[in-house]
């Protein structure tokens, strides 16, 4: 089976789930970051996923250690560092379920990996090397996650990515731009989010935008995530689309990921990672992905909200 390396974010999220007694918002505690949650699905479904990340020398630092090893995440890549204070994010929640964030962070632990951090040892066994949220993660983070991605792909490991942008944290948009677009030639597995696409490209027609992303940028596969509507893949110069799971949203944290790591964990499972899959297999893929992603709305919070694979299977039937 083949072994999986997240790269990048890791934080504490606080999400309100009622108001006190004395009319103050009611917090829980939560594990996160994409990537964090991309490796905590994987090892749900009973996969092999490492994070290398970055936390402080704290409380929260050390119980987010402690969190993912609990998931059943290799942590052996996750540094300490004195520097900085874990991260930490305050979630706020609209009545659909849809979330947007403050941060406490100035800057916070993750934003401080650096490419020693990601070593070549921790490359060299992993099959698939994923990254995602570089928005969020201020240099040199940004860099050293864009560069373990660049160092896989050399090294020949399958490079998944998911931008994960959030476009009120992103401080210098056209060096973003320019990073992100400059790390798609070695991507394999590419997801992105409608307004993503959009924007990465520069293009509002889709398939236009996909097509660009294959000649240009050499992408195989590219994936689009629709929210309740599903997903869809590129494939033969249009896109094809794979349908939601009607579900009752209670929290959208953790969706993506929790979609982007039951997809992974099927192509690292699959013992081919380089392949590149069908039409006819990549609906069955995203299908299974989609389950995942709307098991994970029905519940608060990142990765305590990630299905296992007997739900995921239940809802697949
Ligand atoms: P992101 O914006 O992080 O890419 P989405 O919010 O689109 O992620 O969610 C990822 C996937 O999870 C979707 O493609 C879909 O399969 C599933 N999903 C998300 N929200 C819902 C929802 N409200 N109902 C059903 N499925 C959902």
């Amino acid at each position: 089976m083949g072994n999986v390396l997240s790269v990048g974010e890791v934080l504490i999220d606080f999400t309100p789930y009622g108001i006190s007694d004395k009319g103050d918002p009611l917090f829980e505690q939560n594990a996160g970051g994409a990537p964090a949650n991309v490796a905590a699905m994987i090892a749900k479904l009973g996969g092999n996923a490492a994070l290398a990340a970055k936390v402080g020398a704290d409380a929260f630092g050390h119980s987010l250690i402690r969190t993912l090893q609990k998931a059943g995440v290799d942590a052996s890549g996750i540094r300490v560092t004195e520097e900085a204070n874990t991260t930490l994010a305050f979630v706020h929640l609209a009545g659909d379920g849809d979330r947007s964030f403050s941060f406490y962070r100035k800057p916070g632990a993750d934003a401080l990996l650096e490419e020693p951090d990601i070593s070549d040892a921790m490359i060299a066994s992993a099959d698939i090397v994923h990254a995602g949220s570089v928005s969020m993660t201020k240099e040199p983070a940004c860099g050293a996650t864009l560069s373990a991605l660049r160092r896989a792909s050399k090294a020949g490991k399958v490079v998944s990515f998911d931008p994960n942008l959030r476009e009120s944290l992103i401080e210098d948009g056209e060096k973003l731009l320019r990073d992100i677009r400059g790390i798609l030639p070695s991507v394999t597995y590419l997801k992105v989010a409608e307004e993503e696409l959009a924007w990465l490209m520069d293009e509002e027609d889709e398939e236009a935008a996909c097509a660009r992303l294959k000649e240009e940028y050499g992408v195989p596969v590219i994936v689009l995530t629709r929210g309740a509507r599903g997903s869809a893949f590129y494939s033969d110069g249009r896109l094809a689309e794979v349908p939601g799971f009607q579900v009752k949203a209670v929290d959208t944290t953790g969706a993506g990921d929790a979609f982007w790591g039951a997809f992974l964990h099927q192509v690292a499972e699959s013992g081919s990672a380089e392949s590149v899959f069908g039409p006819g297999q990549l609906t069955g893929l995203l299908r299974f992905a989609n389950a995942a992603g709307a098991l994970a709305v029905t519940k608060r919070g990142g990765i305590p909200a990630l299905p296992a694979r007997e739900e995921i299977e239940k809802l697949v039937k």
